[in-house]
């Protein structure tokens, strides 16, 4: 019987906790473990309630390799999946090697005092998971996740040659409040008021954050403006796709949000270093976090859908080709489904997908992986088959 500890007990958590709960041929036992283990309570509830399944529930500071590690001795699982934030990624990441666990994260690293959004310090772990003999699978959400196998199934499938890619992200949907984010606040605003950056020709170009822009019509959605910002699958998509010239990331953003956005970072309240307040250290951005709706809490009114896909072109037969692949994700049908908003399950549903091939032995490797690393089709299929269903399209339009 397959046993996961999965960490983490937000928005995320919650999708990727009842996903696996459906299945329980293949996660036969899970205990879920995060820092308020009221939160690992409620959601084991929820999954009780729908499935019968009994969820086992932990405290857990993942700060802590010890305590990390302690627990993992104490549950033996065979797979960690880390649904926390990716300040933890590196101590869990420890903490398997040191108990010989595979593991599987949605996000990458990200140091707390720098917003970085780079791959080196998990990356540098290849050879220690190499030499234990265990998998680290990077990235299994939908942007990192579900974009990175859209790119390896048209490598695979629909292109001899790939030459641009575009990740076009649009959430479409409305919570009705002025100002949220769909996910962890802290790592939401970090990177979207970073510089953007893309790769071509070779190397990275920078530019001012949120500084270019176009419309896009997204199939579900409609036409919106989209900006060019730096996202975190392109540092390996870059790598790993032959014959790549280009790659860039669009996300859509409504006026409203970006004129709070403006007024946040005018005001400093997007800062990720300590200030002084009445003699105690306090650090602008996780105090606003504390002030912003919990993006979990947004998903009984939240309507309209996610619209997330890749824009490719390049060479089949000799001939010039444009292809779109995308999913579209309604927030009211997966409220009903597992109470989560869209932007949490289109990220839980694939992490529970990538710990399936795990799992089976589909993709057991030893070493780091990035997801288009791996073989596409199983979870291709998956994606079908588990509420991410994919199209593909003939586009006739270029992303400019
Ligand atoms: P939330 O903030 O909703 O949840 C994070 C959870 O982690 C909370 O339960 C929190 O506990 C717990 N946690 C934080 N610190 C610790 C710690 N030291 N030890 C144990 N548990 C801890 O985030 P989301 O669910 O929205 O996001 C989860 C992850 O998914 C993030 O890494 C995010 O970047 C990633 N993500 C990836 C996407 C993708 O497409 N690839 C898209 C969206 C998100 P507490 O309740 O006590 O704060």
């Amino acid at each position: 019987m397959n046993k996961v500890l999965i960490i983490g007990a937000g928005g995320v958590s919650n999708v990727v906790v009842h996903k696996c709960a459906a299945l329980p041929e293949v996660f036969g036992q899970i205990i879920l473990a995060s820092r308020t283990k009221s939160k690992c309570d409620i959601i084991a509830k929820s999954v009780n309630e729908k499935f019968g399944v009994e969820i086992l529930t932990e405290q857990l500071d993942a700060d802590q390799t010890a305590n990390t590690v302690a627990l993992i001795k104490k549950h033996s699982p065979k797979l960690v999946i880390n649904v926390a934030l990716p300040y933890q990624d590196l101590v869990i990441m420890d903490a398997c090697l040191e108990t010989g666990v595979d593991y599987l994260d949605t996000a990458n690293y990200e140091p707390k005092d720098e917003a970085k959004f780079e791959y080196k310090w998990q990356w540098a772990y290849q050879d220690k998971f190499k030499e234990a003999g265990l998998m680290a699978l990077l990235g299994s959400g939908f942007d990192p996740g579900v974009t990175n196998m859209f790119c390896a199934y048209a490598q695979k499938h629909l292109f001899d040659e790939i030459h641009t890619i575009d990740i076009v992200d649009c959430n479409g949907g409305d919570h009705g409040k002025a100002f949220a984010t769909n996910f962890n606040p802290e790592i939401n605003i970090r990177e979207i008021t970073a510089r953007g950056r893309y790769w071509e020709d070779g190397e990275w170009k920078s530019t001012d954050p949120l500084a270019v822009k176009q419309d896009f019509d997204f199939p579900g959605v409609g036409e919106r403006k989209m900006y060019l910002m730096y996202h975190e699958e392109m540092e390996s998509l870059c790598q790993n796709i032959k014959g790549l010239k280009r790659i860039r990331f669009w996300m859509t953003f409504g006026e409203e949000y970006l004129t709070h956005l403006r007024v946040i970072q005018n005001l400093g309240l997007n800062r990720i270093d300590e200030v002084d307040y009445k003699g105690q250290k306090i650090v602008p951005l996780e105090f606003l976090k504390r002030l912003l709706p919990d993006p979990g809490s947004l998903a009984a009114n939240y309507t309209g859908k996610t619209s997330i896909g890749c824009v490719i072109e390049g060479l089949k037969d000799g001939k010039k080709v444009r292809k779109f692949i995308y999913n579209i994700c309604d927030h009211q049908e997966t409220y009903k489904e597992v109470g989560s908003q869209a932007v949490s399950y289109t990220t839980g549903v694939p992490a529970m997908i990538g710990a399936k091939m795990i799992l089976e032995g589909h993709w057991k490797k030893e070493g780091v992986y990035n997801m288009e690393q791996l073989d596409p089709d199983l979870f291709m299929d998956d994606l079908n088959k588990y509420g991410l269903p994919w199209h593909v399209e003939e586009w006739s339009s270029s992303v400019e």
